[in-house]
């Protein structure tokens, strides 16, 4: 078998000349620079992993989404419309358990995981290393009953869910998407049914939004479709958007 170190190497290159050489942006000089600079870090990299190895994960099984948020670069990427076989996850969790993993998400880059055809069976393989299980979700596709009741029935541990803000408009803007109540009777059908079921999964709603926490929690929607269900859920406000610029 490969070792962690070939393979971690092997799959930076891989990334490094889908990401670079294929979409041909870049001139001939920037590549050289970049790959001066790969070649440093890669080695810095692999020292601070031999001597602390990471604990988490995120596998990016999936590179399709149903959303285009406003500060996210999926609306200018290309997707492959690809999803990672069952056989390189199950490299992958094998190699990260020898290491010492301990918690895996399957969305570390851009994809929405529930449009992932073999997302239950990566879940499936992860718990039976007694991995923890972290999703995010933008929450479009919690208002299918089948989904629900997969997630809650699959042996992952915590459901991130994306709001952001509690308007159809705001919503709109920023996911660049009219699913609005979608995803909020999604998540409040995610969060009964939960309970029903004793709680087999925690529930975190990440509220990405500008304005203050008060104003948030005092709009209508807020009031009817997510107070009623606080015990069953931890809400986060995340003041920052991703910035892809850096
Ligand atoms: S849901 Fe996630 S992956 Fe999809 S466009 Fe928004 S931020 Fe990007």
């Amino acid at each position: 078998m490969e070792s962690l170190r070939t393979c971690v190497i092997k799959n930076r290159l891989r990334w490094f000349i889908t990401q670079r050489l294929d979409n041909r942006l870049l001139n001939t000089l920037l590549i050289a620079k970049d790959i001066e600079r790969y070649a440093r870090t890669s080695v810095m990299d692999w020292k601070r992993l031999e001597n602390n190895p990471p604990e988490s994960l995120g596998i990016s099984s999936v590179d399709i989404c149903n959303a285009k948020c406003c500060f996210c670069a999926y609306r200018y990427y290309s997707p492959s419309r690809t999803t990672m076989d069952l056989k390189t996850t199950k490299k992958i969790l094998d190699q990260f358990c020898e290491v010492g993993g301990k918690s895996v998400d399957f969305n570390s880059l851009v994809g929405e995981p529930l449009l992932d055809p073999r997302l239950y069976e990566r879940i499936k393989l992860a718990v039976d290393k007694r991995l923890r299980v972290l999703l995010f979700t933008n929450g479009i596709l919690l208002n299918k009953d089948e989904n629900v009741s997969r997630l809650l029935r699959s042996g992952m541990d915590t459901l991130f869910i994306s709001i952001d803000g509690f308007d159809r408009d705001t919503y709109r803007q920023i996911f660049g998407v009219d699913k609005y109540y979608e995803v909020l009777s999604g998540v409040r059908k995610l969060i009964t049914k939960n309970r029903e079921m004793g709680g087999p999964i925690s529930v975190k709603l990440a509220i990405r939004s500008g304005e203050p926490a008060s104003k948030i929690f005092a709009t209508e929607d807020f009031q009817n479709y997510i107070k009623p269900y606080l015990d069953l859920c931890n809400i986060g406000i995340a003041r920052a958007m991703d910035n892809w610029a850096d």
